[in-house]
């Protein structure tokens, strides 16, 4: 099954003519989840075509309004359209907080519940999202303010079983076969054949890391480990290093090289100050440290599919 990552927003802090608040869509077989929420981010569900209704979860990094106030109208709307199935919400607990006192972002208001997953100063890894084929987790971050960021990671899939090396050790039962896949020792004459001898090695899945707002950093760096595309904070170039500091955020070539030390695939960048009309010095800056960056582009999409890796 084949993943879309799709950038929905790439500006910092203020929305241009040109780029839209943060947000980034992770779609596989038609259902969505959103790593952050910015204002207008339903819009760009629409511009993407993608359902709104079909969004199962939102992870929020922080509460600066640019990467959260999209939430609410959003929630709104899937009101609206009838949803009846829970969605997930996952963020800092202020953010908890915020949706239990406004009015309208109940249960009784809404026809779903929101089941929030609260992520508080202080923790170290939690995970957050979990269905039978992926897993979310998040880590802390290094911004002005408490922010966490995530990564979706595919469940390992079993090797691939070799029924023809299981007939060379002298496997007969087609019963065996499956006793074997599902881990168990099989005796046969002369000895016994365990999974190990008759299986190829575990199929890693596809991941997928979301940071920023941030500083470099370790909880950066862990999330984007060997991920096959991460999106990294990337608000400034060389000329702003010291803005960077400043304001908790990272530049281009700091982007390139938590990818590079996380040995990821893949860095698209994104965050971008409103300072730069087009990202190509930024993207100049990282390829010098990790040739694989692009910058992300609005509604452009990445299909990741782990049978590449397996060389299906
Ligand atoms: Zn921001
Ligand atoms: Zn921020």
């Amino acid at each position: 099954m084949t993943t879309t990552v799709l950038p929905l927003g790439t500006a910092s802090a203020l929305p241009t003519r040109d780029r839209h608040l943060s947000a980034l869509a992770v779609e596989r077989k038609g259902r969505v989840l959103l790593f952050d929420c910015g204002e207008g981010t339903q819009y760009r569900l629409m511009d993407a075509d993608l359902n709104r209704a079909r969004v199962d979860a939102v992870f929020i990094t922080h509460l600066h309004g640019d990467h959260v106030y999209g939430l609410m109208g959003l929630l709104s709307t899937l009101g609206q359209l009838g949803r009846a199935e829970p969605v997930v919400v996952a963020g800092p607990a202020a953010l908890d907080r915020m949706l239990r006192e406004m009015p309208g972002m109940q249960h009784g208001w809404l026809p779903y519940d929101v089941e929030f997953v609260s992520l508080d100063e202080g923790f170290d890894r939690a995970c957050v999202y979990e269905t039978e084929e992926l897993s979310v987790t998040a880590r802390p971050l290094d911004h002005r303010i408490f922010t966490a960021g995530y990564r979706l990671a595919e469940k390992t899939r079993p090797g691939r079983f070799d029924p023809g090396r299981a007939r060379d050790l002298g496997v007969t039962d087609p019963r065996d076969f499956g006793r074997l896949q599902d881990g168990e020792t099989i005796d046969v004459e002369g000895g016994t054949v365990d999974p190990d001898d008759v299986m190829g090695p575990e199929r890693q899945g596809i991941s997928v890391a979301y940071v920023t707002d941030t500083r470099p950093c370790e909880g950066g760096r862990r999330l984007a480990r060997e991920a096959d595309l991460v999106y990294h904070d990337a608000t400034f170039g060389d000329d702003l290093s010291d803005r960077a500091v400043e304001t908790g955020h990272s530049t281009a070539r700091e982007a390139a090289a938590v990818a590079r030390d996380a040995g990821a695939q893949r860095l698209l960048l994104g965050h971008f100050s409103a300072r730069y009309d087009t990202p190509e010095p930024l993207v100049e800056q990282a390829r010098e440290v990790f040739p694989a960056t692009d910058a992300a582009v609005e509604l452009a999409p990445t299909v990741l599919d782990p049978r590449e890796k397996w060389g299906e």
